[in-house]
């Protein structure tokens, strides 16, 4: 059975596949005896909107059960609410069921430690070595645990609300797209009292609306319904709300990396200084806003467990993905899509600025994405290490130009070495890209 990265069962993300085909009930079942043989006491679960969910939510609480820890089942929400929830109620541990923006197909099932983060890499292969041995701690029938009801969504929606303070009443479309994010984000604004108009906030797991991912092609509705509803800004989630992305009051979307810029702005500007940490596949325009006003960024590998631990070791102020995962550690050290939802209104709140406005105080880069076949990744990593000693290689290597970058990243799935190079000149940013192409065919000739 392989579903993760890397030829494992958890990938960065822990489990992920297709439901009822890699992603079994069975499966489920064994992953819940291996938290609660890991993790003694209660353990909360919860789960998206997706189809498959309840399925899987069900047999994760059986197998929990079986090993004598009671379960709190929080119904469908959104992940950081769990997160929230665990972090903040005597709970040793939390699993989520949820595939976050894969197809409805897909499902996934993530651990969560006592403090609310997400499980880190070592304790997910931890987890990966106790579910292969099988030796989980059944108990005598006198013993299984408890099936315990609760919410969390409430206790989050309020958090998150309070987390701000608002001079100004806000127009807001927001797009839950059919997933767990129905259930708090309208919430959330409402407490804002913002005037919101919401779309697509039925939870329906064939997502018939729109694709789960967040991206600008699957945004066309939002951007209309901005400009018609002389709306602030645009807000979509992706399938568990976890991530956010914006569109501005002209119906632009407004790239993620330029987001997370001016959120680390705020923050450093806030706290006087900070570490602000990211994956290294981020764009150069969060180091270059950060650094303007005194604050520090760190890189890690790319996912978001690392980010968080990374956040956790250097007492950061903030931290993100270009993807929409923002993460907010006075609250919880998570990707959050409700908090950056309130956190968007609180900046546009305190600097008095449109988002447009904002959104073009940043530098503009030009990305050049794209893969290249790769059958030897550990040669090509030996290989860049030893031509480029400067770049920065915790994860492939981004190597630093005067005028760009480039990272070059092998995969850990697939065959194929990523290549992202950026530059504030477009076509040198595709200079950097063929650049790229030719170092990895050099290396790997
Ligand atoms: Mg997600």
């Amino acid at each position: 059975m392989r579903v993760g990265g890397a030829g494992t069962l958890f990938g960065t993300n822990g489990v992920r596949g297709i439901a009822n085909k890699d992603l079994t009930a069975e499966l489920a079942l064994n992953l819940g005896r291996t938290i609660a043989t890991l993790k003694e006491g209660k353990i909360a679960v919860a789960c998206d909107t997706r189809i498959s969910s309840s399925m899987l939510k069900c047999a994760v609480a059986a197998g929990i059960m079986s090993c004598g820890s009671d379960v709190v089942d929080l119904g469908i929400s959104p992940t950081p609410a769990l997160q929230f929830y665990v972090k903040n109620t005597d709970c040793v541990a939390g699993v989520i069921i949820t595939a976050s923006h894969n197809p409805k197909e897909y499902n996934g099932i993530k651990f969560i430690q006592e403090n609310g983060v997400e499980f880190f890499r070592e304790m997910d292969e931890e987890s990966e070595r106790l579910y292969m041995s099988k030796s989980f701690k059944e108990v005598d029938w006198s013993k299984v645990g408890k099936l315990i009801q609760d919410d969390c969504k409430e206790v989050y929606v309020d958090a998150v609300a309070e987390s701000v303070d608002l001079d100004k009443k806000y127009r807001v479309v927001a797009d839950c797209g059919n997933g767990a994010g129905s259930f708090t984000t309208p919430e959330i604004l409402k407490s804002l009292e913002c005037e919101s108009l919401v779309i697509n906030a039925n939870p329906d797991g064939r997502f018939p609306a729109r694709d789960p991912e967040p991206v600008e092609r699957n945004l066309e509705i939002l951007k209309k319904l901005v400009i018609e509803f002389r709306a602030d800004f645009g807000v979509a989630h992706d399938g568990d709300a976890d991530r956010a992305v914006f569109v501005d009051e002209k119906g632009n979307f407004v790239s993620e990396d330029v987001v997370l810029a001016l959120m680390a702005r705020y923050y450093v500007e806030k706290n006087r200084g900070g570490i602000v940490v990211t994956p290294v596949s981020t764009s150069k325009v969060v180091e270059d806003v950060v650094k303007e006003v005194g604050g520090e960024v760190i890189y890690t590998a790319v996912g978001s467990p690392v980010v968080a631990k990374v956040m956790i070791e250097k007492n950061s102020i903030f931290g993100g993905e270009g993807n929409g995962g923002l993460i907010f550690p006075e609250h919880l050290v998570a990707r959050d899509g409700g908090m950056s939802v309130a956190k968007m209104l609180q900046l546009l709140d305190e600097t008095g600025k449109k988002l447009s406005e904002l959104a073009a105080e940043v530098p503009r880069y030009f990305t050049v994405k794209g893969k290249i076949p790769c059958k030897d990744k550990i040669k090509l990593l030996e290989e860049l290490k030893k031509e480029f000693p400067e770049a920065n290689h915790i994860d492939g290597a981004r190597i630093e130009f005067k005028d760009g970058w480039i990272l070059i990243r092998p995969s850990g799935t697939e065959p194929i070495a990523r290549i992202y190079a950026e530059s504030r000149n477009k076509k040198r940013a595709e200079e950097l890209y063929e650049f790229g192409v030719n170092v990895v065919k050099k290396i790997l000739r």
